[in-house]
């Protein structure tokens, strides 16, 4: 039975509150209203060995000793993780580029990545002992918690936008979920959700105001660095909606480093990308600013970017700068025209947001700042499945 290094939750914002005790439900920073994240004992972890990986299931549930359960708490999964890392050979060849690779985070429950932040949130929120989930979102995080929650035995309540696409709420459905609809973007249905929520004590599972969704998308960074054999790509080319994945991932590289698990080595340039109709990292980015702001009238077919206020934007900042990385606005035609790229060329169903990855290489590679010889993971966040409506428009 694996143990645990999970010892307890810390403020991200270096406010000084805390530490916070890991057996107890905890959100926000009481004192700052930042993100907490969660910490492990990064020494004893040096005693766990990579060789324990072998024979274990492939899901993101293989780091169980780095992820936030303590001992004897069990993990709800369905799956999630270990998703495919493939060489795009003939896409590659079009940019001139060697060593394109997919990680194809399509094929999780649910057909996106939100799967791996929901699967680490619920199973907290379950050893915790909650019986009913609530968040907001853009769509695809709504269909993993609606998925987790039934798979925990319990209720979830989404507020979701009401102009999302019909597939989005229909999913929710399907596990079993009330869904509420919201007029607005995700930042009004989070406000309507807390209002609700937070009085009757349902259990928050929204973007790092949950500390759990941020540790479920660092095995992303864990992934990418045992499936190519414990060395890290130049480039991550990550679609930039809350950043819980590029925080997550670069979280993900400092605690391999000190559990030995890496070599000291130069960490790969983080990339973020954002839809030209909202862009507040990447205006926030050009700017030289350590906070964005919130983005006026957002608007783009990639549903999973329309967060026009991040609330880990500093993190997501300081995570591109310190990388040498950069962060690129995208048309939402050429990201579309880029989901048929991806799809035609390599046979991989892709959302508009792993599209926009595709675009923003393109960029890149005509700047001359990507070169022929490195290594570049394109994230392909989610599947195409339920964005078809953009490709008949
Ligand atoms: C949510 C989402 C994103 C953005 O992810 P963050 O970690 O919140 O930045 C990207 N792509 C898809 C398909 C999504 O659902």
């Amino acid at each position: 039975m694996a143990n645990s290094f999970f010892t307890h939750l810390e403020c991200s914002s270096g406010c000084g509150a805390g530490p916070f005790d890991p057996r107890e439900s905890h959100f926000l920073c009481p004192s700052c209203k930042l993100p907490l994240l969660a910490r492990y004992d990064l020494k004893a972890a040096q005693s766990w060995k990579k060789e324990s990986l072998v024979g274990r299931a492939p899901t993101m549930w293989r780091y169980r000793e780095m992820m936030p359960l303590l001992d004897g708490d069990e993990p709800v999964t369905l799956g999630e993780g270990f998703t495919p890392l493939i060489h795009a050979k003939r896409l590659g060849a079009t940019l001139g580029l060697d060593r394109l690779l997919i990680k194809d985070e399509s094929l999780n429950p649910t057909n996106t990545f939100k799967a791996r932040g929901l699967s680490a949130a619920i199973s907290r929120a379950k050893a915790l002992g909650a019986t009913t989930v609530f968040l907001p979102t853009a769509g695809n995080a709504g269909n993993a918690a609606a998925a987790y929650a039934a798979a925990a035995g319990m209720k979830c309540e989404v507020f979701i936008p009401n102009d999302a696409k019909q597939p989005f709420v229909d999913e929710c459905r399907l596990y079993g979920a009330h869904v509420t609809l919201v007029e607005g973007l995700i930042t009004d249905a989070g406000r309507v959700a807390t209002e609700k929520g937070k009085p009757l004590g349902w259990y928050e599972v929204s973007t790092f105001r949950e500390p759990g969704r941020c540790e479920g998308k660092k095995t992303m960074g864990y992934e990418l660095a045992e499936q190519l054999g414990w060395t890290l790509p130049d480039w991550i080319i990550y679609p930039t909606g809350g950043g819980t994945g590029l925080v997550g991932m670069v979280k993900a590289f400092e605690e391999l480093e000190a559990i030995g698990w890496l070599a000291k080595m130069p960490r790969p340039k983080m990339v973020s990308v954002q839809p030209e109709g909202c862009a507040p990292i990447v205006r926030a980015f050009e700017n030289g600013a350590e906070t964005a702001g919130t983005w006026e009238h957002a608007h783009t077919v990639a549903d999973g970017l329309r967060v026009p206020r991040a609330i880990a934007d500093f993190l997501i900042l300081r995570g591109i700068r310190e990388s040498g990385g950069t962060a690129v606005a995208v048309s939402d035609a050429q990201m579309v025209a880029d989901m048929l790229a991806i799809g035609s060329q390599e046979g991989v169903s892709a959302a508009p947001e792993g599209g926009a990855t595709l675009s923003a290489i393109r960029k890149l590679v005509a700047d001359g700042r990507i070169k022929k010889h490195e290594t570049v993971v394109l994230f392909n966040t989610g599947g195409a499945l339920k964005y078809f409506d953009v490709l008949r428009s």
